[in-house]
């Protein structure tokens, strides 16, 4: 992380109270109030360069991973379906198996 100069308050670490307030409270005579994106410090910290590329190879990295485990779910699922099919199959020709066989002790 890197310091930098609060873009908000300039710094200051408080803004006029119009700042946070409605529109219509520009006019008033303005108090101050801390300024909410630094805290009142000044500084607003920001990633560094290496900082702002690690997080972008952990996204990347993340997607991979995410694209991996949804191609294997496809592959599970074309599995289970094949699967199923195949115990249909086995299914059918025992029946017709059996029906054969009936068909036979009655002949
Ligand atoms: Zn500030």
């Amino acid at each position: 992380m890197t310091p930098n100069l609060c873009i908000v308050c300039n710094g200051k670490g408080t803004v006029s109270k119009a700042f946070y307030n409605n529109v219509e409270l520009l006019n008033m005579q303005t108090s101050f109030v801390l300024c909410r994106a630094c805290s009142g410090s000044g500084i607003l910290w920001a990633k560094t360069k290496a900082e702002e590329m690690e997080d972008n190879d952990y996204m990347t990295g993340y997607i991979d991973r995410r694209k991996k485990f949804e191609r294997e779910r496809r592959t599970d699922l074309e599995k289970k379906e094949q699967l199923n099919s195949i115990l249909n199959k086995i299914k059918e020709t025992a029946e017709e198996n059996q029906k054969l066989n009936i068909n036979k002790t009655k002949g």
